[in-house]
C-alpha cells in the first residue's frame, strides 16, 4: 500500500503509479474524496454544464461476432433493421428542435452502409444542420473511409477499444478481430483530424484489475477527446449470458479517475450506467462525467438495438425523454445546455 494519499497525488500529478491505481480501485475507502475531487475538477473546466448528444442507432446488422454483444452476427434471435436516410434525417430534425447540436450515428459494422451511403448521409446532415457536430460510431474501417466521412462533414468518431490487453482481448473476440487493428484505427482517426472517443467495459468476463490499468495507460497514450466507459452488462443471447454484470461502484470509481487523469475530456454518463441502477446516470455525473446521450432513434427500433439486456428508455419519445432527463440532471445539481459541446482546451478553465 503506498503511504501517500492517492487521491491527492492524482489531483496533483494527473497521473499515478500502478500500485496507487491498484489501491484506488481495490477499495471504497477513497471513494468520497475521489468523487468530490473529480466533481471539483469538472466544475473548474465545465462548470455545471452537461452536454447532450442525440443518439441515432442506424443499423443493428453487424458482420462481427464479439462474444459480449447482443447484435453479434451469430445471434439468430436478433430482429435486424436499418434506418433509411430519410428516417435518419427525420431523427435529426426532431433532435434539432429539442436543442440537440450533436448527432451521433451509431451502428454495427453493416456492409450495406457503404462509404458512398455514409458520405451522402453525412453531407446531407452537414448541409441541413451546419451548426451541429456529426459524430460517427460505425466501427473499424479503412483509413480512406474515415477520411471520406471526415471530408463529407463528420467531425467526431467513437470507437471504444474495450480492453487494451491482448490476452484479455482474445477472450472477448473471435480470431477474425484484432486489438492491433482497433488501435491502428484510433490513431488513424486522430491523424485525419477527428475528435476521437474511446473507452472500455468495466467488469467484462475474465477482466482483472491490471487490465483496467492497461486501459488507463492506453488512453494516456491515445489522448482521446471523449472517453466512454460502462459496466459490462450481459445479454441472454450471447456466449457470456451466464457471466455477472460489471460493478456500479467500480465503474463510478473509474469515471472519477478518468476525470482526474484527463481534466478536459468529454466523459459521458452512459446508458449502461442508467441500466444497472435507476440513478446510475446521475451518479456518473457526480463522479465527474459531463455528457449524456439520449436516444433519438425511432421508438419502434430501440428495443432491437440491444447490445445488452434491459436497456433503458426504449419506450419514451425523444421529447419526453429530453424533458425527463433535463429534470433529473437539474436534480443532480447540473444543467443541460444547447451547445455543440466541443472539448475545452487546456487553460480554458471557467
Ligand atoms: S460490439 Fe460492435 S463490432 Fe462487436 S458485434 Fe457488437 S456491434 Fe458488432
Amino acid at each position: 500500500m503506498p503511504n501517500t494519499d492517492p487521491v491527492a497525488a492524482l489531483c496533483r500529478d494527473r497521473d499515478l503509479p500502478d500500485e496507487s491505481l491498484f489501491a484506488l480501485l481495490a477499495t471504497d475507502r477513497y471513494d468520497t474524496a475521489l468523487f468530490s475531487a473529480a466533481d471539483r475538477v469538472r466544475r473548474q473546466v465545465y462548470g455545471d454544464e452537461v452536454y447532450i448528444r442525440g443518439l441515432i442507432e442506424i443499423s443493428n446488422y453487424c458482420k462481427n461476432d464479439c462474444y459480449y454483444c447482443g447484435i453479434r452476427k451469430s445471434n439468430r434471435n436478433a430482429t435486424r433493421y436499418r434506418l433509411s436516410e430519410k428516417e435518419i434525417l427525420a431523427c435529426c430534425d426532431t433532435g434539432y428542435a429539442l436543442g440537440f447540436r450533436t448527432f451521433v450515428l451509431q451502428g454495427g459494422e453493416d456492409p450495406w452502409f457503404t462509404d458512398e451511403r455514409v458520405c451522402h448521409i453525412v453531407s446531407e446532415i452537414r448541409r441541413r444542420f451546419p451548426d451541429c457536430a456529426i459524430t460517427l460510431s460505425l466501427g473499424e474501417k479503412p483509413a480512406e473511409s474515415y477520411r471520406a466521412y471526415f471530408e463529407a462533414g463528420a467531425n467526431r468518431y467513437l470507437l471504444r477499444h474495450e480492453t487494451a490487453d491482448e490476452t484479455h482481448y482474445r477472450k472477448l473476440h473471435p480470431d477474425s478481430m484484432s486489438l492491433r487493428h482497433r488501435k491502428d484505427c484510433l490513431f488513424a482517426l486522430k491523424r485525419i483530424g477527428y475528435q476521437v472517443g474511446s473507452g472500455f467495459m468495466v467488469g467484462s468476463p475474465y477482466q482483472k484489475t491490471e487490465h483496467l490499468i492497461a486501459d488507463l495507460r492506453f488512453l494516456q497514450e491515445l489522448q482521446p477527446d471523449m472517453i466512454g466507459i460502462g459496466p459490462f452488462l450481459t445479454h441472454a443471447d450471447t456466449p457470456f449470458a451466464d457471466f455477472p454484470n460489471g460493478s456500479l461502484p467500480l465503474t463510478l470509481r473509474l469515471v472519477a479517475i478518468l476525470r482526474l487523469l484527463f481534466p478536459t475530456a468529454l466523459i459521458p454518463s452512459t446508458t449502461a450506467l442508467g441500466t444497472i441502477h435507476p440513478q446510475g446516470r446521475e451518479m456518473g455525473l457526480k463522479a465527474g462525467a459531463n455528457v449524456v446521450m439520449p436516444n433519438l432513434s425511432p421508438v419502434g427500433v430501440r428495443r432491437l438495438y440491444t447490445l445488452y439486456d434491459n436497456k433503458i428508455c426504449t419506450d419514451e419519445e425523444a421529447a419526453e425523454s429530453r424533458a425527463r432527463l433535463e429534470k433529473r440532471v437539474a436534480d443532480a445539481g447540473y444543467r443541460i445546455v444547447t451547445a455543440v459541446g466541443d472539448r475545452k482546451k487546456e487553460g480554458d478553465r471557467l
